[in-house]
């Protein structure tokens, strides 16, 4: 996404830049309208700075409503009917389903405000510009575009089409009452089917033809690059936020005790999937040892005992907490096995090999038997 788009001004310490799409948008106005009113390539241009500053409205809406519930927004990338907030990851994990709402709200909220009063304003000091006749937005009638680019902003990111703000709020509710991941997957699919109606229905009308239809067809195109192009690893990253440990960590798996034999712990961890073992004692985790460390200690100090040769500083994960959150600490530690820990009990683990095969369960639906009997498995000795 930043590699499309050029900074343009900072606000409130938030990094505002412009996606390569809004001059791309001013090269579809200016050709559209060329012919119908003098100046097309002034009036459009100008047309253009309306719609941004729309935009840029709506951001500074969610921005503020973000700081208000804790998070804080780094950067924006300005699309012609949307911006795209890079969030502090870390407070994002926290949200729940009424800040998020709270937060999605607050965008149109201030292009609906902005509305109102630029509307007022200009029916009370120009009563001579015609706020309702056809078309709304066009480079020839700017103090309406004025106000109807608020509207038109407001309106489109409304629509239930992740990662719109209307989609936002349609997976929170969705999530409510289901999993995170098949809520997101229902709202970007609904995205995709709105962004495509968009696209039709503004593309049989535009034959027809006012300029109206010209910016429907265009928010069309812009959707399905926002859902399709640019967003996806902000819809795996929101789907990684939301899937706890528990859901994807395996229950079932070799554990090894500090006092077997490296000979005995070698001929029991047989089984390739797994390349790391926890060691237990009692119901205690006391350690790590991955296979390699096992042969290596054999080949140079002979069959000794687990004990010897396991590390006992390693990472653990709660049953609760995100994956996102445990894959960025495997991916910093280069472990292969992270133990998923309830107290100092031992519950699952989360494994690389495990991993994708149960993401794609859940994402097919299929019903795996590790997700519901999760919490009080007693490892074999
Ligand atoms: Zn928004």
């Amino acid at each position: 996404m930043r590699r499309w788009s050029i900074p343009v001004i900072d606000l409130f310490g938030i990094h505002f830049r412009v996606h390569f799409s809004f001059p791309l948008m001013f090269c579809m106005v200016w050709v559209l309208e060329a012919g119908r009113g003098p100046q097309p390539g002034l009036r459009s241009f100008i047309l253009i700075l309306l719609v941004l500053f729309a935009v840029l409205m709506h951001e500074l809406g969610h921005a503020v409503a973000a700081a208000r519930n804790g998070i804080r927004v780094r950067s924006v990338v300005l699309l012609p009917i949307a911006g795209v907030s890079l969030l502090d990851e870390q407070a994002q994990r926290g949200l729940d389903a009424r800040r998020e709402i709270s937060i999605s709200l607050a965008g149109p909220f201030v292009n609906l405000v902005l509305a109102v009063f630029l509307g007022t304003s200009i029916l009370i000091f120009r009563p001579q510009v015609q706020l309702f006749t056809f078309p709304w937005l066009t480079p020839f009638d700017l103090p309406r575009s004025l106000v109807w680019a608020q509207l038109f902003v407001a309106a489109l990111n409304l629509l239930p089409a992740y990662p719109l703000d209307g989609g936002r709020i349609l997976r929170a509710v969705l999530a409510r009452s289901g999993d995170q991941v098949s809520a997101t997957r229902r709202a970007v699919s609904i995205g995709q089917i709105f962004s495509l109606a968009l696209f039709v229905f503004g593309g049989v009308v535009f034959l027809g033809s006012t300029s109206n239809n010209l910016w429907i067809m265009m928010a069309g195109v812009f959707l399905f690059l926002a859902a399709n192009l640019e967003d996806r690893s902000m819809i795996l990253q929101a789907v990684l936020e939301r899937v706890r440990v528990r859901e994807v960590m395996s229950i079932d798996f070799i554990t090894l005790s500090p006092a077997d034999t490296l000979a005995d712990a070698l001929q029991r961890a047989v089984e390739p999937p797994q390349e790391e073992f926890p060691v237990v004692r009692g119901v205690d985790m006391v350690g790590v040892i991955s296979r390699q460390q096992m042969a290596e200690s054999m080949q140079e100090e002979g069959n000794g005992y687990v004990q010897s040769a396991m590390r006992r500083e390693y990472l653990v994960a709660g049953p609760q907490e995100s994956l996102a959150a445990v894959l960025r600490r495997i991916g910093r530690s280069g472990l292969a096995m992270i133990p998923v820990v309830e107290g100092d009990y031992l519950v699952g683990i989360v494994t690389f090999q495990n991993l994708m095969r149960k993401l794609t369960a859940i994402s097919l639906r299929r019903p795996t038997p590790t997700t519901s009997t999760a919490s009080a498995h007693v490892p074999q000795q």
